[in-house]
């Protein structure tokens, strides 16, 4: 069993933090809303009030936190990289892109700290089921110094070589997915238009080579216009940014056009809600809702 310390109890960190302590660790947590955190004190937690007492004494740090620059205010401002005990073991699973994923890397390897990359796949309720799946990169030497984390938390993982390559993998499946729930909301939207009820569209795709169970989830959430965060919309056109500063030179038109919808459905007022509602950047266009 390993001291953990989980930084980060969101909608994401909260349960992962929940199976470790499940899975019988001893575990330290802090969240910057301490009330987020404070559950999981009656849970067998030890709920912490900075960074810093939190990741005392731990042998290995989880971060999962909204973006980089949450990543950076706790363990680089806040002093939590710092304050690691030395040959500490960091694991960040939050999505933060290529850059700052490297630059982390490199302070962490500045303070003798072990720093995995570890972006998960899965979303709320696969982190409450501890079936989330793994995209793992660093030090070969580290992965079995993850197993006991990623064990209690995830249904796998895969190692894919020097830390960075995980958040490399990560973007290319939401370039996939993020698209396609951009596209879903536009199908939607030009069913409506045509004067026809997207469910039509999902019976028609049904069980074909066409269908994924996407298309239902997310389609009954537009449908029924109840949208609580899985994937926050923010959080998600965080990621379509990720992308694109990853891609460079590449041109991506469908993710540039994917990035304006999600603005829209932010401006709209959407952020904190589940990603299907960037929806209603089409739906907008087409005078239907907003
Ligand atoms: P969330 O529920 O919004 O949690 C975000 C966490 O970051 C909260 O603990 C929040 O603290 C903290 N935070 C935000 N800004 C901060 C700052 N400036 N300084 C310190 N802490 C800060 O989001 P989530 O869904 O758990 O996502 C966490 C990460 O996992 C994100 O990078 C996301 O892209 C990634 N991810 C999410 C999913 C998903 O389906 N939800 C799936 C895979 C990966 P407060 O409580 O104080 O706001």
């Amino acid at each position: 069993m390993a001291r953990v310390a989980v930084l980060g109890t969101g909608i994401m960190g909260g349960p992962m933090a929940r199976n470790l302590l499940r899975a019988g660790h001893d575990v330290a947590v802090w969240n910057r809303t301490s009330e987020k955190a404070e559950p999981l004190g009656e849970e067998g937690a030890r709920v912490e009030s900075t960074p810093v007492d939190a990741v005392r004494g731990a042998e290995i740090v989880l971060t999962m936190l909204a973006d980089a620059r949450a990543v950076e205010g706790t363990m680089i401002d806040s002093g939590g990289l710092d304050a690691m005990p030395l040959e500490g073991l960091w694991i960040q699973s939050s999505t933060i892109g290529v850059p700052a994923t490297e630059r982390l890397a490199e302070l962490a390897a500045e303070r003798g700290i072990t720093f995995v990359d570890a972006p998960v796949l899965g979303t709320r309720k696969p982190a409450e089921d501890a079936e989330l799946f793994i995209l793992a990169s660093g030090p070969a030497e580290a992965r079995a110094r993850c197993l006991p984390v990623f064990e209690s938390i995830s249904r796998g993982h895969v190692w894919l070589g020097e830390a960075g390559l995980g958040t490399r993998l990560k973007l290319v499946v939401n370039n996939w997915i993020l698209c396609t729930i951009e596209n879903i909301g536009e199908t939607f939207v030009l069913a409506e238009t045509l004067g026809l009820d997207p469910r039509r569209f999902l019976e028609a795709i049904a069980g074909g080579a066409m269908d994924m169970p996407y298309a239902h989830v997310k389609g009954e959430a537009i449908l029924n216009e109840d949208f609580p965060p899985s994937f926050p919309l923010k959080h998600a056109r965080k990621d379509v940014a990720l992308i694109l500063e990853a891609a460079g030179g590449l041109e991506l038109p469908l993710v540039g056009a994917t990035l304006q919808q999600f603005d829209r459905a932010l401006e709209l007022g959407h952020g904190d809600e589940d990603m299907s509602a960037v929806y209603y950047a089409s739906a907008e266009k087409a005078g239907a809702r907003s």
